[in-house]
C-alpha cells in the first residue's frame, strides 16, 4: 500500500462556518498524518493556478470569487492511499448528492459552496501541494502508534 500526500483545503464556507475543527478531527479519526496546516487567503492569482482545469468553465468566476472570500485552511495529508481515502471522507461535489457520512454530506447543500478540497489524483497532489506549501514547511514525522492506526493491510 503506497503512502501517499494529498493537498486539502477548508474552503471559505467551512471556515466561515466554524468547521475547521471538524474536519480535521474527522481527518485525524480516520488516523490520516496531517504534515503540514496553515491559513491564507487565496489570492485570484492562487485561485486561477490551482483551478486551472476549471478557468475556462462558465461557473469560474463565481468559483474564484467564492474562493477568495474569506480565508481557507491549507493542509497536507499523509497515509496510506490518502488521495482516494480523503476523497472518500469528502464526498461527492454537489453536497445535496454527496452520501450521508461525508464531510459534503454531513454539512452541506451546495454544488459550489461544499467546504473541502482534496486533490483528485497523486499527480494533481504534487502539483497543488507545490503551489501551496514549501519544502520547509512540510514537516513528516513518525507517528508513535501508527502500527496500530494504520496497519500493513
Ligand atoms: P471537486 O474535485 O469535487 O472539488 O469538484 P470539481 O473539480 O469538479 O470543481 C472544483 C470546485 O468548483 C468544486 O469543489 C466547487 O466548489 C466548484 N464547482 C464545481 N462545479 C461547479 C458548478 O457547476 N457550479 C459552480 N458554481 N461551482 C462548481
Ligand atoms: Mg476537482
Amino acid at each position: 500500500m503506497a503512502s501517499e500526500r494529498t493537498l486539502i483545503l477548508v474552503k471559505p464556507d467551512g471556515v466561515q462556518r466554524k468547521l475547521i475543527g471538524t474536519i480535521v478531527s474527522r481527518i485525524e479519526n480516520k488516523g490520516l498524518n496531517i504534515i503540514a496546516l496553515k491559513m491564507l487567503n487565496v489570492t485570484a492569482e492562487l485561485s486561477k493556478q490551482h483551478y486551472a482545469e476549471h478557468v475556462e468553465k462558465p461557473f469560474y468566476p463565481d468559483l474564484e470569487s467564492f474562493i477568495t472570500s474569506a480565508p481557507v485552511v491549507a493542509m497536507i495529508v499523509e497515509g496510506p492511499e490518502a488521495v482516494s481515502v480523503m476523497r472518500m471522507l469528502i464526498g461527492a461535489t454537489n453536497g445535496r448528492e454527496a452520501a450521508p457520512g461525508t464531510i459534503r454530506g454531513d454539512y452541506g447543500s451546495s454544488r459550489q459552496m461544499n467546504m473541502i478540497h482534496g486533490s483528485d489524483s497523486v499527480d494533481s497532489a504534487k502539483r497543488e501541494i507545490g503551489i501551496y506549501f514549501t519544502d520547509n514547511e512540510i514537516c513528516s514525522y513518525g507517528v508513535a502508534l501508527g502500527d496500530w492506526v494504520c496497519a500493513a493491510d
